[in-house]
C-alpha cells in the first residue's frame, strides 16, 4: 500500500531483524493485486495473494475474474484473497460482495489456491456461502484457507474450523475491547496463524501509528500469554502453519 512508498526497504529491515520468516501480502482490486505480484517479486520472503475485498467489490468488472486468475500463474501467488463479506462499513452493496465473494471462490476451486477471507458483522452470510463452496471444493485433505484478522466468539471460531480453515489472529487482540480469549484458546496449534494486517490494526503499544510487518512479534506475545506458552513457541508453530497453508517453503529453509 501506498502507505510504504517512502520506506518500504526500512520496514523490511525492521521485519528481518524482528525474524519474521515468511509474508503473504494480499490484494485488495486489481490494481493491489498486481502490486502484490510485484512486490513478492522484489522480496524473497514475501508471497502475494491476489483478490477483491468485499470493499471494492463493486469495482469489480466482468473481465477482472480473468485478469486474477491470469495473476495465479506468477509462482508468488500463494492465495487467493482477501475476498469476503464486511457489513459493517458496507462500502459495496451486499448483494453485489456476496456475489463477487462467490465469483473468488469458484476460482479458488478451479485453481487449488487457498483463500484468504475478510468477514466483518457478516458470520452467517459468509458461513452460509463457506459452506456451500465448500462441498464443491470437495478435497478435505486440503484446508481451503483463512478467516483473516479473526474477532469472533468461541462459536463462531468452531464452525469455521469446523470446516477445516485456519484461523488468524492481528494487533486487535492487544485491544482489550476487542479480545475474545475464549476463540484463541480454542483454536488447535496447527491451525493458528498470526499477521499485522498491515497498516492497519497496530498493536499495543503502537496502536494509532502506522502498523508493519515487525509488529507481529506483540501478537505472538498477546496469545503467549493467552495460551500460557513460551512466545518463541507460538512465533516457530505459526511459521510453520503459513507454510503448510500456503505451501511455501520451510520457514527453517528460508535464506535471511
Ligand atoms: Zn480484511
Amino acid at each position: 500500500m501506498a502507505e510504504f512508498d517512502r520506506d518500504r526497504d526500512a520496514v523490511m529491515v525492521r521485519a528481518r531483524e524482528a525474524r519474521v520468516k515468511l509474508i503473504v501480502n494480499a490484494g485488495r482490486h486489481l490494481a493491489s493485486s498486481r502490486e502484490s505480484v510485484l512486490l513478492a517479486e522484489r522480496y524473497p520472503e514475501i508471497y502475494a495473494a491476489v483478490g477483491f475485498h468485499p470493499h471494492d467489490a463493486a469495482a469489480m468488472k466482468e473481465t477482472d475474474l480473468a485478469h486474477l486468475e491470469n495473476l495465479t500463474h506468477s509462482p508468488k501467488v500463494v492465495a487467493l484473497g482477501e475476498m469476503g463479506l464486511d457489513f459493517f462499513r458496507n462500502r459495496s452493496p451486499r448483494e453485489v460482495q456476496m456475489a463477487v465473494f462467490e465469483k473468488q471462490l469458484h476460482l479458488a476451486s478451479q485453481c487449488r489456491l487457498p483463500v484468504i477471507v475478510h468477514s466483518r458483522q457478516a458470520h452467517q452470510e459468509t458461513l452460509d456461502i463457506l459452506t456451500r463452496w465448500r462441498s464443491d471444493w470437495g478435497d478435505v485433505s486440503q484446508a481451503p484457507g483463512v478467516m483473516h484478522c479473526f474477532s469472533g466468539d468461541a462459536p463462531q471460531a468452531t464452525t469455521y474450523l469446523e470446516l477445516g480453515f485456519y484461523l488468524s489472529f492481528a494487533g486487535s487482540i492487544t485491544y482489550g475491547e476487542r479480545l475474545n480469549a475464549e476463540a484463541i484458546e480454542l483454536v488447535p496449534r496447527e491451525r493458528l496463524l498470526v499477521e499485522t494486517d498491515s497498516p492497519f490494526l497496530t498493536p499495543q503499544p503502537y496502536r494509532n501509528r502506522r502498523n508493519e510487518p515487525s509488529h507481529v512479534r506483540q501478537v505472538i506475545e498477546k496469545i503467549a500469554e493467552i495460551r500460557g506458552l513460551p512466545p518463541e513457541q507460538v512465533g516457530l508453530e505459526t511459521a510453520a502453519n503459513t507454510a503448510r497453508l500456503f505451501r511455501l517453503p520451510s520457514p527453517e529453509d528460508t535464506p535471511q
